[in-house]
């Protein structure tokens, strides 16, 4: 069986930064394979095109340009907020909080939950990077298809996999 629309795909993957030389950001070898429903939309459409009709045991290596992946870098996403805008309980708290480098849990006003990186702190804005932390980079992917099999009927009606790696309901 190879990897085709409705098939439920467990693979184990290695990322990295720019090319096959370039930083480790994660991997799944020798932990929990990542488990999807293919051709839902969960995945980077590039990263499921590259594995269409690919078999069990098969390795694949590719790359994806920051277009196909998280984005192009928008400069204007980087924001100076008022520090009484984000809700810091106390003076201690956002110095524990409002450290460059920090990653922020944020909610907008429709409720959707975001990040931002901590640029620069002073006494009374912040300055927040909205980018994804992997915008404007290149991927790098090493796949090993390790199963694939159709999915069942209410995977398809829920639009997600069931059992081990996916939900337990
Ligand atoms: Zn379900």
């Amino acid at each position: 069986m190879v990897i085709d629309e409705n098939k439920v795909v467990t693979l184990h993957y290695k990322l990295q930064r720019d090319n096959e030389n370039g930083e480790l950001v994660e991997e799944t070898f020798g932990s929990k394979p990542l488990v999807f429903l293919y051709g839902t939309g969960q995945m980077l459409p590039e990263f499921e095109k590259q594995l269409a009709a690919k078999a069990v045991g098969e390795e694949v290596a590719f790359g994806l340009k920051s277009t196909d992946a998280y984005g192009e870098y928008n400069p204007e996403a980087v924001v100076s907020v008022p520090k009484a805008a984000l809700g810091i309980e106390s003076e201690a708290d956002a110095e524990k909080i409002l450290v460059v480098g920090n990653t922020l849990p944020l909610r907008d006003q429709q409720g959707r939950n975001f990040t931002g990186i901590v640029k620069e702190v002073d006494p009374q804005n912040v300055t927040l990077d909205l980018n994804h932390p992997m915008a404007g980079v290149d991927l790098y992917f090493s796949v090993k298809v390790e199963d694939v099999r159709p999915a069942t009927e209410s995977e398809l009606e829920h639009g997600h996999v069931h059992g081990p790696g996916g939900h337990q309901h």
